[in-house]
Formats: C-alpha cells, structure tokens, sequence
C-alpha cells in the first residue's frame, strides 16, 4: 500500500520538548481522573508513610477542598520541593520495579495534583524540630516557609480542576464524587485495619458531618480484619461470612466471604486486595464469580473481601495508571486457589444458612404482636392445619435413607398426635428432630437451643442435585426408562440446542430422539427424579442450555443442566412427609454440602434460637 506524506508548504510541524508544567498537566489527566482518584493518592501516600491516622476531609464532592491529615515519618524541609516534582519519589531507588510493596513508586501524584489545583504541604519530618510548609499555584512552587505544625503531613488541594475547566465539565454531582471519595476510603481502611480513619464531610461549614469514623482495630490479623469489616461492610456481612484461608505454591488468600444466602442484587460488595492495594481485577471478579457459580442463581451475587498475599515479583502492579489492575504471572493459579478455596469453605458450612433469614423472621414474629383488635375476640378458630410426628424412633434419626421420593399417600394420617419429648433425641445432630409439617411444605424442627424451619421444597432440590453431581462423577447417571415415551413437542431453537447436546445429556440420563416436525421422543430419565414431567424437563433443560452456552466450560453446561432436573425432580410443595422421611431429610441435609442453599441461592431452613423465642415473649 502506498502511504502519502501530507506534502507541507507553509509549516512544518515542529517538535519541542514540553514544560514541567504542561508534562504534569498531562500525567494528571491520568492519574487524577476526578477528587476520589486525588484522596486515593494522598491517603496512600500517609499509609506508606506509617501513619497510625488519618484524617481525610472534602468540601464540595472534593471540587473545592481536600485536606489529608497524618501522623506518618514526615518530609524534610529540604526535600519538599524534591517530593513536588515529577519522578520523585522515596519508595524506589529507580532499578528495581519487581518487589514494590508501597502503594506509590511512580513519584507522580503530587506533581500532578499541584497542576490540577491549588495544593498546600505541610509537613514535620520524624525527629525533627521544626515544620515547614510549601504552595504550589498553577504548577509552579511557592516559597519553603517554616509552619507549626507537630508531627506528620497535612495536604491540601483547593479548587481542583479549577485551572482545567474541561475536565471540571466532566465531574459528576457532589454527591456521586463524594460517593466515590468514600468508597476509596473505604476500601483503603480495609487494607490497613491498623490504621485510624476519619471522614468529614465539610461542605456545609455549619453543619460538618463525619462521614466516617474508624478506630484503629487490635488483635490477631483474622481478629483486626474482622473488626474493620464490621466498622465498613456491617455486622451482619461479618455474621454470615466464613473465614477463608488457604496457601498454594507461594500464593495465599485470605479474608472473608459470605454465604450463599447472603447475596447482593448486583456485584457493589466485593472486595479484593493483592499485597494489601485495593483492586478492581476483573480476573479476580470473575474467580469469585465461579466460586459460586453453584450456589448462586445469575442475577446474585456473592458478598465477599479477599485479600491475595504473594511475593511482588510474582505480580506486576505497574499495568494501570491508577494501579487498580494486577497481571499476576500465572494468572491461572490465582484463579484455582480463589475458586477452589471459597467452593470448600462454603462445602465445609455445610448447612449454615444466612441469619438474616431469622433476624427477617423474628421480625414477622414482632409484627404479630400488635394490639388485638376487638373484633377478633370472638370464639377461637381452632385450626388443625400441624401434622405432627410421633416420637422418632432411634433409627430414624440417623439410619433411614430418604428415598427422595415422597408420595402423598406415603403419610400416614396422624395429625393431632400429640408429641412430648422426654429424652434430648436431638443432641448432636445440628437440623434437630423433626416434629411437624405445616402447610404441606414446611418441616419444623426442634433442635438442641431452638427451633428450625425447613423448606422442604428447596432442601430436596439441594440435595437432589448433590446427589446427580455425585452420581455422574462416580459412574454416570442412572436412568430409568419410561414405560410410555413422553413426546414433547418444542420450538426450532429449544429442539435445535437439546439435539446439539443430545450425547452429553445421554451420559446424564436423558435418552431422547427425533419424533417428526417439531417434536422429540423422550424414552429415559435419570432415576433418581422419580417420575417427572417430560415436558417441564426437557425445557427446562433446553433453556438451561440456552443458559449455559455463556457461561465457562462444559463442567458449567452440566451443572446448569443438572441444576435444572433438580428442581424439576423435587419434591413439589404441598407433599405431606411421615416423620421418618421428614427425619431422614434433616439428615441428609447435615450430611449433604452446602445444604443451607437450595441452588438458587436462597435458603434451604432457617432457625429460631431458644433464647430469640424467649425475648419475642419478654422472657428475656
Ligand atoms: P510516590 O508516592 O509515587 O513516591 P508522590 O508524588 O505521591 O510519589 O510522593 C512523592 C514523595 O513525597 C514520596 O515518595 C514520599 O517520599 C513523599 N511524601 C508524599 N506524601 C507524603 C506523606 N504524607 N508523608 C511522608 N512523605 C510523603
Ligand atoms: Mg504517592
């Protein structure tokens, strides 16, 4: 291809080097995207300075005034000038770029905010008598001049983008930068539980608000982390998150991640830190993403803050201006360690379940006890809606296998006997002993300290879909085959994507066949859904196909598919249970993995403690 030069008559371009100023004006468009992207910069330069507390104040979404206060190591008189020009910086010494473990290195940030805005630094070096204090206005420096000023750093950025209009066009309300200011304050005192942290908002001198306020947190590591989360996430992500710990080949992770139950609408709650620096990786997003892939439906998604530790020169921090990317070098063994580890921890819950449920649930029970109206006081309905169970025989308890299929007739009618337990049957076993059915779908259970309620619907689909994963990974599915084939008749596509799969569903104990025009001849079904409706089933599984086709893998595909013939082969609500099947449930639940969520997400039972049922009736 023939490339044409613009032929120049009058003026040739001409190349010149550009002033500090203009060279710092640029950077700054990088590395100060808008006010939070400044509180980043400056409050990571107070954590690399030591500091035990800082203190972080904003007026104006940050447009107008940002001032970091810290008790850190300082700047020397003579070196403020230094620390205000580009590439300086104490964190390096200029070689070396793969064992970084400061948050600064690139010697920009303050160059780039004195270019932005009006900044002021204030500083007293550790040790030292005296304070000095140096302004910069338009990118040029003011006069080293001496300050009071006991211990520490104060900066100050006043009317930022002032001198940049084009970018102050581009700044969002006050109220989203000072959403955003928190959130990176937020996530900084995450990775230093150590550190004491203020936020004020001084917007409205009349009415200063804090917006924040943290102390320093003691204790062990896991101890500090838990108290700081507490103080930011809220008590209740630290009440249903499990611990999570694990080292591989260098690697470790740590932190914590909450259960199933306790899942967000969207993906605002997830954390991650490599080397102790907040990151947005999608790498790492998309880890925890698998990790519960299994317990979440799509529109969930997991709450979690996880923190990977690992040798810097195993991990380039230098791929983002921002440094809010990572590229670790075997991006794969972080991921292996992220999904494998949450997929076992949540495994080893087991069956604990969210607490919100029950907090919700004692909650309805409050609202019962508004005043009873007049009306109401006429003769008591009695309704005889309990099916109890009669005292579990010892067996029942730990031996009976639930046979997953539970046919109404099955029950015996024994409603309105009455149950009285003399011996603790229910120590040891954690789901308890079932003692009734309500509304053909709730399993009640008394336990050691309380009480618990089963959804009797959501458990067997748990559990129905563990044992499908365990049976195809031992030896296949076992199927059964239909006396009469069921022919399901299908639009183009749902046909179209189960005859793609039509051999891997085979191996899954789904035996189908062309039937003319638009319909498929259904002659197998696994055995363990019991008889089923080949209808729902095979559309459930085209669209979990359909489903699945974005998502990773054939391993994900399965699970999809298998997911789906669960909830199709489950026991329906509006089955009536004997005790011994009711107990043989609760059992498989204590033995069955991550049986506190159905495969949805959503909780499987929740449990009333004793001592709750006490103060709902001001016993306590
Ligand atoms: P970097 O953090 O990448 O080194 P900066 O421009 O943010 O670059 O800071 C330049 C230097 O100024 C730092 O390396 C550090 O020596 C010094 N400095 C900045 N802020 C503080 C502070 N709050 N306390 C002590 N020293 C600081
Ligand atoms: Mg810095």
């Amino acid at each position: 291809m023939n490339v044409e030069i613009p032929h120049m008559e009058q003026s040739l371009p001409q190349i010149r080097q550009l002033d500090a100023a203009a060279a710092n004006r640029i950077a700054a468009g990088e590395v100060v995207e808008r006010p939070a992207s400044a509180v980043k910069e400056l409050v990571e330069n107070a954590l690399d300075a030591g500091a035990s507390r800082i203190d972080i104040a904003y007026a104006d979404g940050g447009k107008r005034l940002i001032r970091v206060t810290d008790d850190g190591c300082g700047i020397p008189g003579n070196q403020m000038e230094l620390a205000l020009s580009r590439h300086a910086t104490s964190k390096i010494d200029g070689h070396d770029l793969t064992h970084i473990l400061t948050f600064g290195f690139r010697g920009e940030a303050l160059p780039s905010l004195g270019a932005v805005g009006r900044l002021t630094l204030k500083s007293r070096a550790r040790g030292s008598g005296e304070a000095h204090e140096l302004t910069v206005r338009g990118g040029e420096s003011h006069g080293l001049r001496p300050t009071a000023l006991a211990r520490g750093t104060v900066v100050e950025l006043e009317g930022l983008f002032s001198a940049t209009p084009a970018r102050l066009k581009f700044m969002r309300t006050d109220r989203a930068e000072a959403q955003a200011i928190n959130d990176v304050v937020r996530r900084l005192a995450m990775a230093a539980p150590d550190v004491a942290f203020s936020l004020t908002d001084m917007t409205n001198p009349g009415a200063v608000k804090s917006v924040l306020s943290l102390n320093a947190e003691t204790g062990d590591l896991f101890d500090g982390l838990r108290g700081r989360l507490r103080g930011i996430m809220g008590p209740e992500f630290v009440e249903n998150a499990i611990r999570i710990e694990a080292e591989r080949e260098g690697l470790r992770l740590s932190g914590f991640a909450a259960l199933p139950t306790y899942s967000r609408g969207a993906a605002v709650s997830q954390y991650f830190f490599v080397n102790g620096r907040p990151v947005r990786d999608k790498q790492l997003f998309g880890a925890l993403r698998a990790a519960y892939g299994d317990v979440l439906s799509r529109d969930r998604h997991p709450v979690a803050a996880l923190f990977v530790d690992c040798d810097p020169e195993i991990v380039d921090v230098n791929v983002h201006p921002a440094k809010a990317e990572v590229r670790f070098r075997e991006p794969g063994l972080v991921r292996g360690l992220v999904v494998g580890t949450i997929k076992q921890s949540l495994a080893e819950s087991g069956h604990r379940s969210s607490t919100t449920a029950s907090a919700g649930m004692l909650g309805a029970f409050r609202s019962a006890q508004r005043p009873v109206q007049p009306m109401e006081r006429t003769t008591p309905r009695i309704s005889q809606s309990v099916y109890s169970s009669p005292e579990p025989a010892p067996e029942m308890l730990g031996g009976t296998a639930w046979s997953g299929r539970v046919e109404p007739d099955d029950a015996p009618d024994m409603a309105g006997d009455v149950d009285v337990v003399e011996r603790p049957v229910h120590e040891g076993l954690p789901l308890g002993v079932a003692r009734a059915q309500i509304h053909e779908n709730y399993v009640v259970a008394q336990t050691e300290d309380g009480m618990v309620l089963v959804d009797q619907h959501a458990a067997h689909e748990r559990l129905v879909y563990e044992r499908l994963k365990a049976q195809y990974a031992k030896n296949g599915i076992a199927s059964q085959m239909l006396l009469i084939p069921d022919i399901v008749e299908l639009d183009d596509a749902a046909r179209a994507r189960l005859l793609d799969a039509q051999e891997d569903l085979a191996d899954l104990g789904l035996v189908f066949e062309t039937f003319g025009g638009n319909a498929l001849c259904l002659r197998e079904t696994p055995a363990i859904l019991g008889e089923v409706d080949g209808n729902d089933l095979l559309r459930g599984i085209a669209d979990a196909l359909a489903e699945g086709t974005d998502r990773a893998g054939l391993a994900a595909r399965i699970d999809a598919v298998l997911s789906s013939m669960a909830c199709h082969g489950s026991v329906r609500s509006g089955r009536r249970m004997s005790g011994q099947e009711m107990n043989a449930l609760l059992r498989e639940m204590e033995a069955t993995p991550l049986s506190g969520t159905c495969n949805h997400g959503r909780p499987t039972f929740v449990e009333l403690k004793l001592a709750d049922i006490e103060k709902l009736f001001g016993r306590r």
